[in-house]
């Protein structure tokens, strides 16, 4: 397959330039690709009022820049983020992202830009030149949802919780200042929100043909709008941020929710492998929740020690962190995402 790459730059400054991907150009041979170059280029500029256009080529998939992805069950594909927050260094490659292959290409989340995505649309068509049907969003954040335009170039229904857009609305005008400061103004270039075709607030089923994602909204935990997916043909469960492993978890959804969510068991009865939103894969349930329940637990008895205690918020949140210490080990980012949880668990707690 052949694929189109725009050069462009930001119209306020033109120092800042990047090559875009444009799935819409997709083609089985090069003249194919010419052929459609100008005015999908063209139109694309239009809808990005943000960027300058120069020079369109088009390229082999394996000229592309990908992600690195592996083959954790049969058709089954998975990105590892880089277990850290949003850093230059990073380029943002923070969150998991994979890709499930049937007769169609579901893929569950998008990266924090549309560098990010544009390289694990890469990744996929370096594995197949099926259609890609759905992107399937676990949840609001930013380093999972923000590179989703690229799928909806590429023809998938983008796919998230009914209570997503009014998240991310309230959200968005704040990272789209924030996230270029945090991981370098070229690696988000091109970077705009995509709208959601198809709100879940119900449990469904996607089908691939050969298999079946069913999709199941979960009450207020990590956020107010956090999905699992589950692949019928492996078992595999992907739990989205509902389940950190080795990135400190962040709450910014209810802290009972979430402990009753981990509480209540295995969400289905066939669980081969979890795939969490951020680090490695588990092969069971209990190894892919146990850390994190260790660590909500001690955040809900010290913040509830510090709320009996009628301490003010601001000596609250240090007391908490240094109360939470014990529970440090094997968290990246520890004390900067204990401090903010603390602050959301005090207020929860407050009101219990
Ligand atoms: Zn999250």
């Amino acid at each position: 397959m052949f694929h189109l790459l725009l050069a462009a730059c930001l119209a306020n400054d033109p120092a800042i330039c990047a090559e875009r991907l444009l799935p819409a150009a997709d083609a089985p041979d090069q003249q194919d690709c010419q052929r459609k170059a100008e005015p999908i280029a063209r139109d694309w500029l239009a809808r990005h009022p943000d960027l300058k256009g120069g020079e369109a080529r088009c390229v082999a998939t394996s000229e592309l820049p990908a992600l690195t992805v592996t083959e954790i069950a049969d058709e089954v594909y998975f990105h590892q983020g880089a277990v850290e927050q949003l850093s230059h260094r990073n380029q943002g490659r923070i969150a998991n992202t994979a890709f499930i292959v049937g007769d169609t290409v579901a893929v569950i989340d998008a990266g924090s830009s549309r560098a990010e995505a544009e390289a694990l649309y890469a990744a996929i068509r370096e594995v197949t030149d099926k259609p890609v049907s759905h992107l399937i969003l676990t949840h609001m954040h930013p380093d999972h949802i923000m590179g989703a335009e690229v799928f909806s170039e590429a023809g998938a229904t983008i796919v998230a919780s009914a209570r997503l857009p009014e998240g991310v609305a309230r959200r968005v005008d704040d990272w789209m200042m924030s996230i270029p400061r945090q991981i370098g103004a070229q690696a988000f270039l091109g970077t705009h929100i995509a709208s959601i075709d198809q709100k879940i607030d119900a449990p469904m089923t996607i089908s691939l043909g050969s298999t079946e994602l069913m999709v199941t909204p979960v009450p207020k935990a990590h956020t107010d709008n956090d999905l699992l997916i589950h692949d019928s043909d492996s078992a595999t469960l992907f739990t989205g941020d509902l389940v950190f492993r080795g990135l400190t978890p962040s709450l910014e959804g209810s802290l009972k929710g979430w402990l009753d969510w981990i509480a209540a068991g295995p969400p289905m009865p066939d669980i081969a492998l979890v795939v969490p939103g951020h680090g490695p894969v588990a092969a069971t349930w209990e190894e892919a929740v146990a850390p994190e329940w260790q660590y909500l637990e001690a955040l809900r008895d010290t913040t509830r020690k510090a709320v009996s205690g009628n301490m003010p918020l601001s000596r609250a949140i240090p007391a908490i962190v240094s109360m939470m210490k014990p529970f440090s080990e094997g968290w990246a980012d520890f004390d900067a995402t204990t401090a903010h949880n603390a602050s959301t668990a005090f207020s929860q707690i407050e009101w219990e």
